[in-house]
């Protein structure tokens, strides 16, 4: 630790960590009605770092009535979009500010590099904030000249209204990430928010809540519960939310759109992935490895859109596999809060057991792993590096998310890209896919043919401005870009008899 990293660390010891985190409901922190505490847990070497309230139903019932009044009667809704914008870019400015003090507790949080967090996490949820400022001004509806009336009699127009009070639903793989990506298209389009961010990770969502007091956002506009266990279902549950936005596992996603209908909640969903990788023979190989060893191993492999399904043609495999396997023994694996680490812990526990079980599963179906293949033999939630031969497509290991550093991999050898593609495409997901090749003509025809929300020609960014989303099982709707804050919209059609 450096000495700024460690003055931070003393500081949250004796401030932030310390009491228990209460919840932030109608702008003011309350313990849950119920007193309910839980504790949250360093990943590292799996010791309590904080507790944190336990909202339940009760604790919901406020928080929608706060988020209620704030949209329908609150400043939020008299507020002017150039006030909105101006808000939410000092709410980026804060973070910016905060880097250090919210990396660090990310990384005791989560268990991620604290170089990663800061260079990553803090510094993309400081630029979406931004980002999205730009948009509150820009919520524009069309003109819709009349196709089937006469245009002399008729003049209409759309205009797009916020859809009001909102749930967020966030995961625990970028804690604030996904929280900001969720918040600032949200706040942009005028709504309300409950954000519940999930219960492996719930600080740095608690600590930007107090940065968004800082700044000024009005009380009530942003509610923050977290919860263990019915808090979630509570919210999607209750008449009041009118729309939901989740990002976590398919069958979480599934329950949250069958639960929704009492009220008809409108619902985006950013799911599970199993994204296929495809090496053409032509491929840069450096490019390649390095490209395939960080879309599966970054983020200790807890990433949606990780490349799991490496599928590359017979004349390179094994170069890219010893090449892929070369990097994932040497990645530095440890505590994320030392700077030169590039592999921290799983988040849990749970996690650490779930990607354990894949592991033995897929030795035990005939898997050959290349490297690694087990837990650590070390305190702390470490699992090796994985890459996985001779899996076939039947295999749980080939099929399921695993969500951990766990790469299967098979080889091809015609030059058929329907039959290439329809590989590809053999899973229920459809979040990402990769392509290695240098021709032209290949990337395009393959892009076309694979049914997935984002297709990556060798590399590729997750950017603000570009949305992100999956096909099939992996979710509904996009985030980012202007998709994301329409997202959040309503289309009011407003017709005029002239
Ligand atoms: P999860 O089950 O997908 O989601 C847990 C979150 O959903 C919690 O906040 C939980 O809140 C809430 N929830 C659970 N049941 C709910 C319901 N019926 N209605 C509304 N909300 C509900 O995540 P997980 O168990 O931590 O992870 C399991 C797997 O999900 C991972 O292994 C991975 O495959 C996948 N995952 C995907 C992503 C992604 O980015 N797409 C991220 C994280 C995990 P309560 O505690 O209040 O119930
Ligand atoms: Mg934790």
């Amino acid at each position: 630790m450096n000495i700024a990293i460690q003055q931070h660390y003393d500081n949250l010891q004796s401030g932030f960590l310390k009491s228990p985190r209460q919840l932030l409901v109608g702008g003011r922190w309350v313990d849950a009605r119920s007193g309910a505490t839980f504790p949250v847990y360093n990943p590292a070497n799996a010791s309590v770092i904080a507790h944190v309230a336990d909202a339940g139903p009760d604790d919901v019932d406020l928080a929608v009535k706060a988020a209620r009044h704030a949209f329908e009667d609150g400043p939020w809704s008299r507020m002017s979009p150039a006030d909105r914008a101006k808000l939410l870019w000092r709410l980026g400015d804060a973070i910016e500010a905060h880097a250090e003090e919210l990396a660090l507790i990310e990384t005791l949080d989560n268990g991620k590099p604290i170089k990663v967090a800061l260079a990553l996490d803090i510094a993309s949820s400081a630029e979406r904030f931004r980002y999205y400022a730009g948009w509150a001004t820009k919520m524009n509806g069309e003109l819709c000249p009349p196709a089937a009336h006469d245009g002399g009699k008729f003049h209409a127009f759309t205009t797009r209204q916020p859809v009001g009070v909102v749930g967020l639903i966030t995961p625990w793989n970028f804690p604030l990430l996904m929280a900001v990506s969720k918040l600032a298209p949200a706040l942009a389009a005028g709504c309300t928010t409950i954000l519940k961010p999930a219960e492996q990770t719930p600080l740095s969502s608690l600590r930007l809540g107090e940065l968004m007091q800082e700044v000024g956002f009005p009380d009530g506009v942003v509610n923050i519960l977290t919860g263990f266990g019915q808090t979630g279902a509570a919210i999607v549950e209750h008449p009041g939310v009118d729309k939901i936005s989740f990002t976590g596992s398919t069958d979480v996603g599934r329950a949250i759109v069958k639960a929704s209908t009492g009220n008809m909640k409108r619902v985006t969903l950013e799911l599970g992935g199993k994204s296929p990788v495809i090496v053409f023979p032509d491929a840069d190989m450096n490019v390649a490895v390095e490209g395939v060893a960080r879309g599966i191993f970054a983020n200790t492999g807890q990433v949606c859109q990780a490349g799991s399904r490496l599928f590359a043609h017979e004349k390179v495999f094994d170069q890219l596999i010893e090449g892929i396997a070369a990097k994932a023994g040497k990645l530095k694996i440890g505590p994320g809060i030392e700077f030169d680490t590039e592999m921290g812990p799983v988040v849990s526990q749970e996690q650490l057991d779930r990607v354990a079980g894949y592991l033995t599963a897929g030795l035990e179906a005939g898997a050959k792993a290349v490297i690694g293949g087990t837990k650590m033999k070390r305190d702390g939630y470490f699992v090796e590096p994985t890459i996985f031969t001779s899996s076939t497509t039947d295999m749980a290991v080939w099929r399921e998310e695993i969500f951990g550093p766990v790469l299967c991999a098979t080889s091809f050898s015609d030059a058929d890209l329907d039959h290439i593609a329809a590989q590809a495409n053999d899973t229920e997901y459809g979040l990402a896919a990769y392509v290695y090749t240098r021709d032209l003509s290949v990337a395009h025809k393959i892009a076309k043919k694979i049914k997935a929300g984002s297709i990556r020609i060798n590399g590729g960014m997750v950017d603000s401005n570009v949305p992100f989303g999956g096909f099939k099982q992996s979710g509904w709707g996009r985030e980012n870009g202007r998709e994301g804050a329409e997202a959040f919209t309503e289309i009011k059609s407003v017709i005029i008899s002239l």
